[in-house]
């Protein structure tokens, strides 16, 4: 491989481009391209042995257990990864029906079967339904300062904070209920916390908070697994797109290379990997997570990335969510018992607490989903986000099974309670080729940061070049964090790729 003169933009009838990244986004790239006869040159290049990145299904305890994505968030005809697994056959009765699609649950998980507290209470319904419904009534109104210039304060927790301290005045309760409403609140926090993937909502940036969208649609699951939709995708391409073990290292741009199999080509790109592999392109899709380009940004691309998109890079938010996943011999949860909501009643959202992670790690934990039983075997998942679940990952397996047990022993009033028999976690923060879980607009950061990450590089051409596209879930502007934004991000990316080139079919081609 040589590095030869001139800028080297597409002059060949077949352009050469790499995606970078086997997740949904880059495998939906690869699928959209690979559909035009143009693009018979493409390489998928995956870090890891397997595609799919945060789609990641695992068999477990006799059944499948979901490590990353779990739900399909508002199925309905509007979602893209809805349409694809109905596509693919793999969805049941229930979620393809129109009656689940037309559900409206705006984004809200819903009210917990059971709701136990840190005495080993059962918590009032009742009550965690009224909290539940202050709670979201305020985060509700968050959507108020979308595109305002000025927020009251910068973020969505100080917001929520202080509507409720001047709620507060006006409760009526007695001194118990008022804490056990602010416990009940500070588990609702932890469990925003989960769904914006953020350590704490003072960090999750107020003005942008209602530029998320969701769609129609109770949340449903895959019951062959997530995975099964990656796979499907996978699949459908040429044999010899992808290549599994190639972490990339660098991504050379601006530069004028050439390469044996392509003689009198020249390529601005050439994307060299952690083995020593080059290869040359005309345009590389970039799909790494933000975790990776936050920590690697600096050495992934040569030259280095232009200012203005590693400040963005810099300022975006990238938290971690973690599940915790317990098998048990015997369930201590009634048959319908679908979540259990964990209060612990020392808490409060008004409150900062000041102690080691180690003493206090587990109480960030939300509580647990109950999984559809399998044969002589009862799982449940636990979700815990931020420092906590990264604390989280440092600890041995056992660690965490004897902490869980102590809660659940604590929790239920049941000192006897069995231990669960096994513990399977996910450790998403410490996974190298993803660093945390997924993204949320950062107080400091705005919409338009996620279109600036999105921009394609270099960008300071009047005819654009596309070296370098970004997709992935966190260059989309309204479904960040989601596996649906991740495929649209992958599409637009083709698409942008596509458009290129057709407008190049109309002009007459320079010889090669
Ligand atoms: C715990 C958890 C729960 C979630 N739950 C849901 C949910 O219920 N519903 C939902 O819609 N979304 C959920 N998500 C988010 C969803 O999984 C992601 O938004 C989506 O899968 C991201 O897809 P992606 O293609 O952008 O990135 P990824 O899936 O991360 O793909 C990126 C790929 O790039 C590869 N890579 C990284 N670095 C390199 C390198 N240097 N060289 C080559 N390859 C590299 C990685 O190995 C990976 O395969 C969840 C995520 C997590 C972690």
């Amino acid at each position: 491989m040589e590095k030869g003169g001139g800028k080297g933009g597409p002059s060949s009838s077949s352009p050469v481009v790499v995606v970078v990244g086997g997740g949904i986004a880059g495998l939906g790239a690869a699928q959209r391209l690979c559909r035009q006869s143009v693009f018979r040159n493409l390489r998928l290049l995956e870090a890891t042995d397997r595609c799919g990145g945060r789609i990641c299904s695992q068999p477990a305890f006799g059944g499948v257990i979901e490590i990353g994505a779990h739900w399909i968030h508002g199925p309905s005809e509007n979602n893209p990864v809805f349409q694809l697994a109905l596509e693919y056959g793999l969805l049941g009765e229930k979620e393809k029906s129109e009656e689940n699609q037309l559900i409206e649950i705006g984004g809200h998980p819903g009210l917990p079967s059971l709701s136990l507290s840190s005495s080993g209470k059962n918590v009032n319904l009742k009550l965690v339904e009224e909290v539940s419904n202050l709670f979201y009534t305020l985060l509700d109104q968050t959507r108020e300062f979308l595109h305002m210039a000025e927020t009251p304060v910068p973020s969505v927790g100080e917001y929520l904070k202080k509507e409720i301290a001047q709620l507060m005045v006006d409760w009526t309760e007695d001194e118990a209920t008022k804490h056990l409403k602010l416990a009940i609140l500070n588990t609702f926090f932890n469990l925003e916390c989960c769904v914006s993937g953020s350590h704490s909502m003072d960090l999750v940036a107020l003005g942008s908070f209602g530029e998320y969208c969701t769609l129609p649609g109770r949340d449903c699951t895959f019951s062959e697994g997530y995975e099964g939709l990656t796979n499907c995708i996978m699949t459908s391409l040429p044999k010899d797109v992808i290549l599994f073990n190639k972490p990339v290292k660098t991504i050379h741009w601006n530069g004028s290379y050439r390469q044996e199999n392509f003689p009198g080509e020249t390529f601005p790109v050439l994307v060299e990997c952690e083995g020593g592999e080059k290869f040359p392109a005309h345009h590389v899709i970039v799909t790494v997570p933000l975790g990776v380009l936050k920590e690697q940004m600096n050495t992934l691309f040569s030259p280095p990335l232009p200012r203005r998109k590693t400040e963005v890079i810099r300022r975006m938010g990238f938290g971690t969510n973690n599940k915790i996943f317990l098998e048990f011999e015997e369930p201590f949860w009634e048959p319908d018992c679908q979540q259990i909501q964990v209060v612990w009643e020392d808490t409060s959202p008004l409150e900062d607490v000041r102690a080691e992670l180690q003493d206090i790690w587990f109480k960030k934990l939300i509580g647990f989903l109950v999984l559809p039983p399998l044969e002589s075997t009862y799982v449940l998942c636990a979700f815990i986000a931020g420092l906590e679940s990264e604390f989280m990952e440092t600890l041995s397996d056992e660690e965490v099974l004897s902490s869980l047990t102590q809660v659940l022993r604590r929790i239920t009033g049941n000192p006897q309670l069995s231990r669960p028999r096994s513990v399977i976690r996910s450790r998403w923060h410490s996974a190298p080729y993803t660093r945390g879980s997924y993204s949320y607009v950062a107080v400091g950061s705005s919409g338009e940061d996620i279109d600036m990450l999105a921009q394609p590089l270099p960008a300071d051409f009047l005819i654009p070049q596309l070296q370098i596209l970004f997709a992935g879930e966190a260059t989309h502007r309204t479904y960040y964090s989601t596996t649906h934004g991740a495929l649209l991000s992958g599409w637009r990316e083709a698409d942008r790729l596509i458009s290129h080139w057709d407008s190049e079919a109309q002009q007459p081609k320079p010889k090669p």
